[in-house]
């Protein structure tokens, strides 16, 4: 899930929802001389859409998760977590428009940094051995392994005669 806004400033916004983080990018300039910030916050898993609202004085992010709501404040090139819920009463609400993942979008055009893979914690945890089918044999087994001279097959060191084809095995 990912959703894109359009400042009046000319910045454009970026919301993307990776495992329980939410991650804000906020990008500026022409695509040649493109400025972002990325910042990573922990929200928790969306429960809709974020919600952004425009006040007087500052752009409002809020996130609703199944864990908690969450509000960002976004002035001029910051982006912060809001401790209590803003005033919004008079504030506008920008229209979100959703769009591909940061990731993928960015890729191609992002020559600041590296990406940051740190919030990359979707891998499933599950891990499968497989049944433990493979017969290894056992060591002593294999010290004391011997081959019937006529047909080839294993034998034990016991055996007087080959199981496999009866032939009298060697001392
Ligand atoms: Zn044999």
């Amino acid at each position: 899930m990912a959703y894109q806004c359009d400042l009046e400033t000319g910045q454009r916004l970026y919301l993307e929802n990776r495992g329980t983080q939410t991650v804000v990018r906020l990008t500026s300039g022409s695509d040649r001389q493109q400025q972002s910030q990325q910042s990573n916050f922990e929200t928790g898993n969306w429960r809709s859409p974020p919600k952004v609202f425009r006040t007087a004085t500052e752009i409002i992010l809020r996130i609703d998760s199944a864990q908690k709501q969450s509000f960002l404040s976004l002035q001029a090139q910051r982006i912060g977590m809001l401790n209590t819920s803003p005033d919004l009463t008079d504030a506008d609400v920008l229209p979100l428009q959703s769009t591909e993942s940061i990731a993928s979008s960015f890729k191609p055009i992002e020559p600041m940094k590296p990406m940051q893979m740190g919030d990359m914690q979707m891998q499933p945890m599950e891990m499968k051995m497989g049944t433990m089918h493979m017969k290894m044999g056992a060591p002593d087994a294999q010290s004391t392994h011997r081959f019937c001279a006529q047909c080839g097959e294993s034998v034990r060191e016991s055996d007087r005669f080959c199981s496999h084809c009866g032939t009298k095995l060697a001392d």
